[in-house]
């Protein structure tokens, strides 16, 4: 048995990880703090594209989403890796008590261990965050990340008329408030609306399909997410309007 240091106790076979598990939870908690704070962080770059801040704020709120990936990281192996050293002890029972500590410094080591790039494009706001800047730029025609998907310099009016096709929600046939994209078909809707379709679809036993036409995805809950950027688009299209017309 590894770490015969510190465990004096143990004699009694009864161990409590009450403490630990309070721990774990509250650690877990800060977990939704990183999570707000890639948040935070994707918003104001989304808003220094807007307002056409330069680039290098835009570039530091990049690092910052970088940064918070890491943290995350991290902070999950650290979970992970005081569970795993519960399960160990409770699953094994050892006369003695093992060095938690150590047990557990020696598993979040092994997981950092296998780090790397690619981690992050398992984190889903990172990916997002990438995705939504990708195409606020692409809204407003600026030219990063152009060669990566091939658009040219498209002129506005056309960007205005090809997205306004895009700001209605194939279900209510209106203009979206807050539009949810499928993960699995790219095909956007208004939350309210496929959230309904979904839970009554479930409610019957059926699945439920992606209702734009042409399409034959299936649309799960857990294949929703927010589509910031084009919120945004929609809402500053409507306070362009709004300009016209006063
Ligand atoms: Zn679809």
């Amino acid at each position: 048995m590894p770490g015969r240091s510190g465990s004096t106790s143990g004699s009694t076979g009864f161990i409590s990880f009450s403490g630990v598990e309070s721990a774990l939870s509250s650690l877990k908690n800060f977990q939704s703090y990183i999570s707000s704070g890639m948040e935070t962080a994707s918003n104001v770059a989304l808003d220094l594209v807007e307002t056409q801040t330069e680039v290098s704020s835009e570039y530091s709120m990049d690092k910052a989403m970088v940064e918070f990936a890491i943290m995350d990281r991290e902070l999950n192996h650290y979970v992970k890796a005081v569970q795993s050293a519960i399960n160990h002890v409770k699953e094994e029972r050892p006369e003695k008590i093992p060095d938690l500590k150590l047990l557990v410094q020696k598993k979040f080591l092994a997981l950092q261990d296998k780090n790397s790039d690619a981690d992050f494009q398992n984190n889903e706001k990172f990916v997002q965050f990438k995705q939504q800047l990708r195409e606020l730029k692409k809204q407003y025609g600026l030219q990063a990340d152009r060669e990566a998907d091939g658009t040219e310099g498209v002129d506005e009016d056309m960007i205005v008329t090809q997205s306004q096709t895009n700001f209605i929600c194939p279900i209510t046939q209106m203009e979206m408030k807050k539009p949810v994209k499928s993960k699995v078909c790219g095909h956007t809707y208004e939350e309210e609306a496929i959230v309904r379709m979904i839970e009554s679809k479930h409610r019957r036993k059926k699945k439920a399909c992606c209702p734009k036409i042409g399409c034959s995805h299936t649309v799960k809950m857990s294949d929703l997410i927010l589509d910031e950027a084009l919120r945004r688009a929609i809402e500053n299209h409507n306070k362009k309007k709004q300009r016209h017309s006063e």
